[in-house]
């Protein structure tokens, strides 16, 4: 499956420059691969590329579209193992969340399969004028694509699904980091019948450079980003000088709250999904636990216990379940968000050391009583680290749960549903879990509101950010 060129009008080629960066494995810190990484050159040719197949793959019929991506869920689907084994080695994860994102990666194309051959209009008659009112959908254009390294397959498939489906090209540039998996898509892709040039992928170690030369392109239209608020900020900034229309998947911060009405077993099940699936590096990984006081003894042993349990080590082994973080600049970080919420008083429950030897490891932690100044409180960890508070009062954790720029994904805990949609509805967040640790699915609209992003991704309105609607009033 071992790709490591650029991918442009469907011919593997090295960049312009020909220079090329190193992939590490995070578990060993030996070099994967070395990839070629693209210049603003191979920018421009992927552009022309992408132009080129835009009127053909716009015209075709949605069913044809439906059936390519159809027999591409397929493809991925029959290989599942072997992307899963590729994300492991480049990312890190253990293999059953490696599984966990192939499949979930593989979904999409089968979701936007369905919604392709869905796009909505309308016909009707203007109330005033008695003109008629035509309301029609069409592809919005090029889409640049950025994602991240936390999910390498599935943050691409999310964003390249919908686009072909609504006839759009797209050129993806994925995480330096993670550059592997996506190109090994490709291959699947022309299996599928997708036509040269409508996806190209141009993993580059000059992101800020090329990104921006291509958001300044007449051609492009769309800027789909997925990543951290911070670049996702300067991104919108160069979508500004031609009105691009973005969408935005960015970072978060997310509270779980545990109430004392709470079925203790289900938030401890729930609870260990939203912190260590993806063993915490995920955007929707719950940041700050909200305890109810009468119930923070027995969710914190209980927890504990669940955390204790989970094997660290190479995810690779099919045993292990929580592998190393990506980088050792990740990890560095984790480590420090632990130290600065003990030096302000944290106790640690569990973990909390940082091992020596090799790979880029962090045990799972469980800090509690974690003051509200922490590091750990008001950025995203980003590691497999539980950071624990108590509350008494509804009202009072409500605000504490939205006192954040973030607001992408919450938690609530409780089976009294008058209270538990009380709170849900106060929550100043884009989606959220009720009584469940898990809210990602290719059917439900992604996204966040605040800075953790505009738009949605997967669900009905996945397609809509690759779509223009037009009106055409008319008579006759
Ligand atoms: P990042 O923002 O550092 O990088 C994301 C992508 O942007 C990478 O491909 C990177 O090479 C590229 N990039 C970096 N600087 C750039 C620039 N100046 N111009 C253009 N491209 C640039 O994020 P990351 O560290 O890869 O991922 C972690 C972040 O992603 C976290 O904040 C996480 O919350 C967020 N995330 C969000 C979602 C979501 O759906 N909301 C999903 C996954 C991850």
């Amino acid at each position: 499956m071992e790709h490591t060129q650029l991918y442009i009008n469907g011919e593997w080629c090295d960049g312009a420059s020909g220079d090329r960066f190193n992939v590490i494995n995070p578990a060993s810190e030996e070099v994967l691969a070395s990839v070629a990484s693209a210049e603003i050159e191979d920018g421009d040719r992927a552009l022309d590329a992408a132009q080129a197949a835009y009127s053909d793959w716009a015209a075709r019929k949605p069913r044809e579209r439906s059936e390519i991506l159809r027999k591409a869920w397929a493809l991925m689907t029959a290989r599942l193992e072997d992307f899963a084994r590729l994300i492991t080695l480049e990312n890190g994860k253990a293999h059953t969340d490696a599984m966990g994102e192939a499949t979930y990666a593989a979904e999409f194309f089968r979701w936007f399969a369905e919604e392709a051959v869905r796009a909505d209009g309308l016909i009707t008659h203007a109330p005033a004028s008695g003109a008629r009112i035509i309301v029609q959908q069409k592809p919005a254009g090029i889409a640049v694509l950025v994602t991240p390294w936390n999910y390498p397959a599935a943050m691409g498939t999310r964003k390249i699904a919908p686009a072909l489906a609504a006839g759009c090209p797209v050129i993806i540039k994925p995480a330096s980091e993670t550059p592997l998996t996506m190109l090994a898509l490709m291959p699947i892709l022309e299996e599928a019948g997708v036509p040269k040039g409508l996806v190209n992928v141009l993993p580059s170690r000059k992101s800020g450079r090329l990104v921006d030369h291509m958001l300044h392109d007449p051609r492009v239209r769309v800027i789909s980003f997925t990543g951290s608020t911070d670049v996702g900020r300067k991104l919108l900034h160069s979508a500004a000088d031609q009105v691009l229309k973005p969408a935005m998947e960015l970072g978060g911060n997310a509270p779980l709250i545990v109430f004392e009405d709470a079925d203790i077993d289900k938030a401890v099940q729930g609870a260990m999904l939203a912190k260590m699936r993806n063993l915490g590096e995920a955007c929707t990984a719950a940041n700050r636990f909200y305890i109810h006081e009468k119930v923070a003894p027995a969710f914190t042993s209980r927890f504990t216990e669940a955390m204790a349990a989970l094997t660290v080590g190479n995810g690779i082994d099919k045993s292990v379940d929580v592998g190393p973080l990506v980088n050792a600049a990740t990890r560095d970080k984790v480590a420090a968000f632990v130290d600065d919420a003990v030096a302000k008083g944290a106790g640690v429950e569990l973990g909390g050391t940082r091992p020596d030897g090799i790979g880029f490891f962090y045990p799972p932690t469980v800090l509690s009583n974690v003051s509200e100044t922490s590091d750990c409180v008001n950025d995203e960890i980003f590691g497999p680290v539980a950071a624990l508070q108590t509350f008494v009062d509804e009202e009072d954790v409500i605000e504490r749960a939205n006192n954040t720029e973030y607001g992408l994904v919450a938690y609530v805990f409780s089976e009294d549903m008058k209270r538990a949609m009380r709170v849900c509805e106060r929550l100043e967040y884009g989606m959220v879990g009720l009584n469940r640790g898990l809210v990602s699915d290719p059917a439900a609209p992604f996204g966040g509101v605040k800075q953790s992003g505009l738009g949605r991704e997967g669900g009905h309105e996945g397609m809509k950010e690759f779509m223009e609607t037009q009106y055409i009033s008319a008579e006759w």
